[in-house]
């Protein structure tokens, strides 16, 4: 679902008026209104006051959205505020809908992202007045959100405010993706993969920072945490290997893994999970402990442990479960990785049952915890309110965005300072569907644009393809399509009525597809009097097909037929050219063209193109049309 993240949102007004605009946000939040407004469908109703009311659901909601004057909702909320850690996103709709206001818990309750997103479905302007969103400055306390890191420790508002002054911060990544470096130190160049850099961008040395954002597992040592003011993000990279007697405690694991990570200097919010052997899959302590800390469990085979390389292998534990270590080989099986950042240690307690063997090991990609999406969308021919609002929430509310460069450019305004977007030449759609499941099984939210439609000649059917290609469940990552305008639709709706009856498009590439297969579909469509609109109908290189096509048409359709030349509709470029079968290779056809040819009974009526709807009745009969016109 759209907004998943939001979910539950409470959407409220007090009027009628307003009512009527919070409408187009059923799907997605509960509407709640006094219940002297019961006339209302699709509606939740209160009793008695707002202010109750609204504490009622504070707790139990991710977002709300009002619809009422910014200064009630203030004095509403106000008592009921606790941290912008914890609040709900609060978003205010003014009663015209000319705009939605990010009101509280901007970023880390997203009320930025949800007032842009609910601006983009009611067609309203967001407005936004954090500092960094002002000037397109990384939001310093989401960064990482994407990525499934976690915050640590740290001054978050000081280093914002930092940011928001423009005053030199330093960045140190030790770990976790380095994609967010994207939207922040474009003009560095690309082979600038740096663990260390400033905002804003800097390559002097001599600078004192003003404040640090360490991105890393580790804590930092107590003494150097005071000056300047510096936040934690802990990517989770961590896999904690444990090997454990049957029925040791979750507290004696709860306690090993406390200290060790005290004792290496790591954050415990660093862990990805843990591994073990299969035999463990059904340990109670072991599966407490993944509960509690919300960690997944992953379990290898005695086969695959013994073939891993460790600094620490035990005779004792060879001959107990068949190989010589669990909790290292585990943790570098878990990791991908080929040595350990903690060697095994072995924990007992007096008093408590079993022991714990702990070792860590640090994976090259962190976890995210996130289950992957991946958004398919139309954009559409070209301007950007040709697009679907459905289609523009999701391109807007994606981690990522792939497609190919021109069409990046075209919805460039949808896009967010904190996304990350892939443009790739046109020639690698493969590359670029194989992308955007790469991402969207490592978690996150991609959405893959196309022009017009994306499941007609697009990236939808690529993508699709390759996923099944890879053994997809049909579940995970999830997958939605958002339908476009398609090129024939657009093209047909700047001559006219050209597709009022029965039509089909044929796409004049034959880089996929063999040549005869499309050369019997066009006999089979000129002979059965299809409209016919038609894709890639030329390129620098392939510039024989079209005349191929038109004189096939001819030998069914009278040379007089109406064609419709379109070329870069709804772009700056457009050129629309009027013209029939027999003189449709005087105008210049490339790549950004649709050609529409009409059937027997189309017709042109100063710069429209009609297709009449039946082939009786008005409009006589269309064999005696024919004739006629050919005589
Ligand atoms: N998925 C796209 C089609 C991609 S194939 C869609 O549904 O529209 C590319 C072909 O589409 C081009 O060669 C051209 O024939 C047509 N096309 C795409 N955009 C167009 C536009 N704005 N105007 C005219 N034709 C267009």
């Amino acid at each position: 679902m759209l907004l998943a993240e939001f979910s539950p949102i409470a959407a409220i007004a007090t009027t009628s008026t307003a009512a009527k605009k919070l409408q187009s946000l059923s799907e997605i939040s509960t509407i709640w209104l006094p219940d002297s407004l019961t006339s209302v469908t699709e509606a939740q109703f209160y009793t008695g006051s707002l202010k109750t009311h609204l504490a009622s659901l504070w707790n139990t909601h991710r977002a709300f959205v009002f619809c009422l004057a910014t200064g009630a909702v203030v004095r509403l909320i106000a008592p009921l505020l606790q941290h912008k850690s914890s609040d709900p996103a609060v978003v205010v709709i003014d009663e015209a809908g000319k705009f939605v206001i990010s009101l509280c818990s901007g970023h880390q309750g997203g009320a930025d992202k949800l007032a842009q997103l609910i601006a983009h479905l009611i067609g309203a302007t967001p407005v936004l007045t954090g500092a960094a969103s002002g000037l397109g400055l990384p939001a310093v306390d989401i960064i990482g959100v994407p990525f499934g890191w976690q915050r640590g420790e740290g001054n978050w508002t000081e280093v914002s405010s930092a940011i928001a002054n423009n005053q030199p911060v330093q960045v140190i990544q030790s770990a976790g993706s380095i994609l967010w470096q994207q939207g922040v130190i474009k003009d560095q160049g690309s082979e600038n993969e740096s663990s260390e850099f400033w905002i804003p961008n800097s390559n002097s040395l001599s600078i004192t920072p003003k404040a640090k954002i360490y991105i890393t597992p580790s804590l930092s040592p107590l003494a150097s945490r005071l000056s300047p003011p510096q936040v934690h993000w802990h990517p989770r990279v961590l896999w904690v290997g444990i090997g454990c007697e049957r029925r040791t405690s979750q507290q004696l694991i709860e306690t090993a893994i406390e200290q060790v990570c005290q004792e290496h200097q790591l954050a415990e919010s660093a862990i990805a999970g843990i591994a073990t052997i299969d035999i463990k899959a059904d340990e109670v302590g072991l599966l407490q402990v993944c509960r509690n800390r919300n960690l997944p469990l992953k379990t290898f085979t005695s086969d695959i442990l013994r073939s891993i390389d460790v600094p620490n292998p035990s005779a004792i534990v060879a001959a107990e479960v068949g190989t010589p270590s669990v909790a290292e080989a585990a943790a570098l099986s878990a990791a991908n990785v080929s040595s350990l950042v903690v060697n095994k240690q072995i924990f007992r307690a007096e008093g408590q049952p079993g022991a714990v063997t702990i070792a860590i090991a640090q994976a090259e990609q962190e976890y995210t915890g996130r289950t992957g999406q991946l958004l398919l969308v139309g954009t559409g021919p070209g301007q950007l309110n040709q697009i679907t609002p459905a289609a523009q929430v999701a391109i807007s509310g994606a981690d990522a965005v792939i497609g190919y460069s021109l069409y990046i450019n075209l919805i460039a305004p949808l896009l967010q300072p904190n996304q990350i977007v892939e443009a790739l030449p046109i020639t690698q759609e493969r590359q670029r569907a194989q992308r955007a499941i790469e991402l969207a099984r490592w978690g996150l939210t991609v959405a893959v644009v196309s022009s017009g439609d994306s499941g007609i000649y697009g990236m939808a059917g690529l993508v699709l393809e390759e996923l099944q290609a890879q053994g997809w469940d049909g579940k995970t990552p999830s997958v939605q399509l958002f339908a476009g305008i398609t090129a024939l639709q657009a093209a047909a709706a700047r001559v006219g009525t050209p597709l009022m009856h029965d039509f089909c498009a044929i796409s004049l590439s034959d880089l996929l597809t063999p040549w005869e297969v499309i050369e019997k579909r066009l006999k089979a469509a000129a002979e059965a009097d299809f409209v016919t609109a038609l894709y890639n109908p030329r390129s620098q290189t392939r510039k024989q097909q079209l005349a191929s096509a038109i004189s096939i048409f001819l030998k069914y359709r009278n040379p007089n037929t109406p064609v419709a030349i379109v070329r870069s509709a709804y772009r700056e470029d457009e050129q629309i050219t009027l013209t029939t079968l027999d003189k449709l290779l005087d105008t210049s056809v490339d790549m950004l063209t649709t050609v529409l040819i009409g059937n027997q009974s189309t017709r042109t009526h100063g710069d429209w193109m009609i297709t009449p709807r039946g082939y009786l009745g008005f409009g006589g009969d269309s064999q005696e049309r024919l004739e006629a016109s050919s005589s």
